[in-house]
């Protein structure tokens, strides 16, 4: 991987382009700052460069050997540490080899991602991860042996903060004696949570959040958007990438479920019964979180076109398109069905939440729906 992937954060690659050339490499680096602004990619193009057969300006060159291998993050001298969970039934602690392919497969898809997202990965979002004292095991480990490739060993620990008490003690030893030709860069959003000894053992790089035009040109050139709703997006995305990507995430439903929203009620006043077993069909295949998600989403519709019947704008939430609609629709949500309807959407919500066949509730509300919209 090269800086060229990673947004902004132009000093800081500067520095380490300069370290490199110069042979001076750090054996412990915190890469410290706020979720999201880019610190694990410049630390994977910092390893990229550090492993290159070929390195030019600082820089990895992108098809040596190695090269090859660290563009699918299997450089036998390229070690990850992040925070893992036991797997059910699993008897002593968890360790980060046993999600290698997890985390591969994170990088692969890419490179900016937060906690949560991880978790949710490895499908384990209630519980608490951690680095555990096994884990510094492994490291020990793992750097005793002599580098496969005789050059450097580099070892990434990913929210280092997240590591307990007995596992921070083990690290520390490490630092203090670092094995020869190792690179330690630790990844921390939360640099203030680690022991100050760990700290002191390290040199820092401090990130800072992207800026708002790093931000807008990322989502324009990476996600394809136009200038406005780049801007939009930018603008409250509090300098973090994985944030604009999660806000992007949230428009993108949300123009869908008003899509289908309204597509619904046209079909059922059209009594087009056919056309509304295949919108059934299709909400059938999201998966139950985003059909609850659509199912609020339905809810919030309803209710915002029975309240624009008042005539009272500072009542009404609606974003243009959904004003557009209300237009027209608004008549069509009254006093004689508004509550009829509302209860059908928390039928189907909680029809959802136990696991009935969404086929069959989806085409069930559907159905209702023909009833109701006349009434
Ligand atoms: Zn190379």
């Amino acid at each position: 991987m090269r800086y060229g992937e990673v947004i902004g954060q132009e000093a800081v690659k500067e520095r380490l382009r300069r370290q490199l050339g110069g042979g001076h490499v750090p054996h412990a680096q915190l890469f410290a700052g706020p979720e999201g602004c880019g610190k694990l990619p410049v630390a994977l193009a910092y390893a990229s460069a550090l492993l290159c057969r070929e390195p030019a300006d600082g820089e990895a060159c992108g098809h040596c050997p190695a090269c090859k291998m660290l563009a699918r993050w299997v450089h036998p001298d390229l070690h990850f540490v992040f925070p893992v969970v036991k797997r059910k039934g699993q008897s002593g602690e968890a360790t980060s080899d046993q999600y290698l392919a997890e985390w591969r497969a994170q990088l692969a898809e890419s490179v900016y991602f937060d906690r949560l997202e991880w978790l949710a990965r490895i499908q384990v979002e209630n519980q608490q991860s951690l680095i555990g004292v096994a884990e510094s095991d492994q490291i020990l480990k793992k750097l005793s042996l002599k580098s496969s490739q005789g050059g450097y060993k580099v070892m990434i620990i990913w929210q280092p903060e997240q590591m307990n008490a007995a596992a921070a003690n083990k690290l520390l030893k490490i630092l203090e004696e670092p094995p020869e030709d190792t690179v330690f860069l630790l990844v921390s959003d939360h640099p203030e949570l680690l022991l100050p000894t760990i700290v002191s053992r390290t040199q820092r790089v401090d990130f800072r959040p992207l800026t708002a035009a790093e931000l807008e040109n990322a989502l324009r050139q990476r996600n394809g958007l136009q200038e406005p709703d780049a801007r939009a997006i930018a603008r409250v995305s509090g300098g973090s990438y994985t944030q604009a990507l999660a806000q992007l995430r949230v428009d993108k439903d949300s123009a869908l479920f008003f899509d289908m929203f309204v597509l619904l009620m046209r079909l059922s006043y059209m009594r087009k019964i056919k056309d509304m077993h295949e919108w059934a069909e299709r909400v059938a295949d999201w998966g139950r979180e985003r059909q609850k998600h659509f199912l609020t989403y339905c809810q919030r519709m309803v209710r915002e076109n029975f309240v624009y019947n008042f005539q009272r704008p500072e009542l009404n939430y609606m974003n243009r398109r959904e004003a557009d609609f209300a237009v027209r629709f608004a008549r069509f949500v009254n006093e004689r069905n508004v509550i009829g309807i509302m209860d059908e959407l928390s039928l189907a919500q909680r029809d959802i939440e136990q696991n009935v066949n969404p086929r069959m509730v989806f085409f069930d509300f559907a159905l209702k729906m023909i009833v109701l919209l006349i009434q």
